[in-house]
């Protein structure tokens, strides 16, 4: 199946701009982003956010093939636990430890040619064995780990669900649509998530959730003792290893440019701030 690529941030059709409109008023859906404080519009509740992330993370895990690589999962496992324990520390560190509550973090390896790897809701991580030889070791995977989990703490899924659910289903509620046209919202959903090309939807991050991405996530890996300069080398390597062919979902779904690598840079002497290596 060859995925269609719908883009992110569309504005919305006038009479879906009176639903939203009565959202906001409402007062239930604005929120703030940790580190960078923009504001966002989540519509959907968090509660219904953890409980479809639970139920659509374990049907992923049930049909696809959990890698059989016992070492590539310890090593997924060993660092994704570091930045979970860095991630805690941070929301701790700034009054945000509530926004962690109802996390039941999981990392699997997936037995997989695609060059991908997500995190859903409440902590649930996938990393595909077809991005192993690019991230090339832990701070390389710290790198790809850190930047998916800060895109779940930054509830950039709640973002991109609620305004596709604005444009393409005028604004209905998740748990209606997951009983109503449940094919269409899983697929929605995967693709939200950045897992959406086996279910043939790419949804491309904007550029804006890219920069928060990368932004928390060199912080995340700094605390859990990776030296984020691995960030520079792995986002190089990326962009290389797609460079004159179809680009790994990854990559569609995460473009690599000049500007994330001028970003990051840009980035790199807060960030060596919280870096303590491993011992
Ligand atoms: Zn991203």
């Amino acid at each position: 199946m060859r995925p269609h690529v719908l883009s992110a941030g569309r504005r919305p059709a006038p009479a879906t701009l009176a639903l939203l409109i009565a959202a906001v008023l409402a007062g239930l859906s604005c929120s703030t982003v940790p580190l960078t404080g923009r504001k966002q519009l989540n519509l959907v509740p968090e509660s219904e956010m953890l409980s479809t992330s639970f139920q659509q993370y374990g049907d992923f895990v049930k049909q696809n093939k959990i890698s059989a690589d016992r070492t590539g999962a310890e090593r997924v496992r060993t660092v994704g636990t570091r930045i979970k324990g860095a991630v805690e520390q941070y929301m701790s560190d700034h009054g945000l430890a509530d926004r962690l509550k109802g996390y039941a973090w999981e990392f699997n390896l997936v037995e997989s040619k695609e060059v991908n790897a997500w995190c859903m809701p409440g902590g649930k991580v996938v990393v595909y064995t077809g991005i192993l030889p690019l991230t090339r070791d832990d701070q390389g995977l710290a790198v790809v780990l850190g930047h998916e989990i800060a895109h779940a703490i930054a509830e950039h899924g709640n973002e991109r669900m609620s305004q596709e659910m604005i444009t393409q289903f005028g604004g209905s509620a998740l748990s209606e649509l997951l009983k109503s046209k449940p094919a269409q919202t899983q697929q929605l959903w995967m693709g939200v998530f950045g897992a959406g090309a086996q279910y043939g939807v790419l949804l491309p991050y904007s550029r804006t959730h890219e920069s928060e991405a990368d932004h928390l996530g060199l912080i995340f890996m700094a605390m859990a003792g990776y030296d984020p300069n691995g960030a520079l080398d792995f986002w190089q390597r990326m962009a290389a290893s797609s460079a004159g062919k179809a680009p790994p979902e990854f990559m569609s779904t995460h473009p690599a440019d000049e500007t994330r690598i001028a970003q990051i840079r840009q980035n790199l002497p807060e960030a060596l701030q919280y870096y303590k290596p491993v011992r």
